[in-house]
């Protein structure tokens, strides 16, 4: 079995961020070294070679997912979400009963709110 995240967890989770560098949650900071950058880039990249949090990617623009409050660098050696993923999986039959019931009590609510907005009743 695979310690990779997938795909469709990163795209569920991400942050529709991303940038030429980039701390994660895991204090490994990241510089994208696909693309070319001005000097101040670069410069600032070969300062912090020799720094051990420091990580090159070569992937492209440095990108992000969220899970548990914290945002992490997509790519990262240190694989936060594999734990998130993996629990989703384990009890998906769990959280989407979850899901629908909470589903049904929001429906529940909207119906009261309307029926309230229809009598004239502000809330
Ligand atoms: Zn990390």
């Amino acid at each position: 079995m695979s310690d990779e995240i997938s795909k469709e967890f990163l795209e569920a989770f991400s942050t529709q961020c991303a940038g030429p560098f980039g701390e994660c949650a895991c204090g490994l900071i990241w510089y994208d070294t696909f693309n070319e950058y001005d000097e101040d880039h670069n410069d600032i990249v070969k300062a912090n070679l020799n720094n051990r949090n420091t990580r090159l990617s070569v992937n492209g623009l440095v990108s992000y997912y969220k899970v548990g409050g914290e945002q992490y660098v997509m790519g990262c050696e240190c694989n936060a979400g594999y734990k998130y993923e993996q629990f989703i999986l384990k009890y998906e039959e769990q959280i989407a009963e979850y899901l629908r019931q909470r589903r049904l009590k929001l429906l529940d609510q909207a119906k009261k709110i309307s029926l309230e907005v229809d009598e004239g009743h502000v809330v």
